[in-house]
């Protein structure tokens, strides 16, 4: 019993922090402060109440409207804090031993959902923000490495690089965002995981486009946001590194 508060507890926790990563991702690219104004309805601009701050059970209760002017509030908003939540629990689960690990997951996880916030509004990768998970990752490595160092340097370059001149001699329809996270990502990941990570961000973002394409609802001149895509393929993969690794050593 105590043990399902405790873990209550931290999936609540998990679900304000989600909420405020929300704000970030949804205030930082247009160069707004975090802190004022405080969140307001984005229609009627009445300042919310702190009932109407509640991660998800908010949004149940008033069922994803406005309590002022019934305008629908976006599904994302409980899905991150949820999620958030759900990544909290899992993280303190699974790195209960190894809370320097658990902190740098936590830390480039919530940069993510900040990332997939923004891409998906604005399809913008603010480059303040992709300073900052830089550091975080760069000084994360230099503190945890499983392998040398120098590795993580070295992918983290290379996959910078090759999609810079990826970027430069062809018309592949990506981002210069993404060409930072996929340097950042290679840093965090090593070369090999780097690769399943890109393997799975391109085919999931190709399974989910796919049907909206054939119905017309994108077309190719407005591509769909890739960075949650990109940190989909990432976060799967860093959690499930070692079923990875295996499976790369059995193909050898
Ligand atoms: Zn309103």
């Amino acid at each position: 019993m105590q043990v399902l508060i405790l873990y209550l507890l931290i999936w609540f926790t998990g679900g304000c922090f989600g909420s405020f990563l929300m704000v970030v991702g949804l205030r930082v690219p247009i160069h707004q402060s975090i802190v004022f104004p405080r969140s307001h309805c984005s229609t009627c601009h009445r300042t919310l109440r702190f009932y109407e701050l509640i991660p998800i059970l908010s949004y149940l209760i008033q069922k994803g409207r406005c309590r002022n002017c019934q305008q629908r509030i976006s599904i994302l908003h409980p899905l991150a804090e949820a999620l958030t939540g759900f990544i909290f629990l899992y993280t303190f689960h699974t790195y209960l031993f190894f809370p320097k690990e658990g902190l740098f997951i936590i830390g480039f996880i919530s940069f993510g959902i900040i990332f997939i916030i923004s891409d998906i509004y604005y399809q913008l990768l603010p480059d303040r923000l992709i300073l900052f998970f830089f550091l975080w990752v760069f000084l994360g490595r230099l503190v945890i490495h499983p392998f040398p160092f120098s590795i993580y340097l070295f992918s983290g370059f290379g996959f910078f690089s090759f999609f810079y001149l990826l970027y430069q001699f062809s018309s592949t329809p990506i981002g210069g965002g993404d060409i930072k996270l996929f340097g950042i990502i290679g840093l965090l990941l090593g070369y090999d995981l780097t690769l399943v990570a890109i393997m799975i961000a391109c085919l999931s973002a190709l399974l989910f486009s796919f049907p909206l394409l054939v119905s017309k609802r994108i077309t190719s001149k407005h591509p769909i946001p890739f960075a949650p895509f990109i940190f989909f393929g990432t976060i799967l993969t860093y959690f499930s590194q070692d079923i990875v690794t295996t499976w790369f050593m059995l193909g050898n």
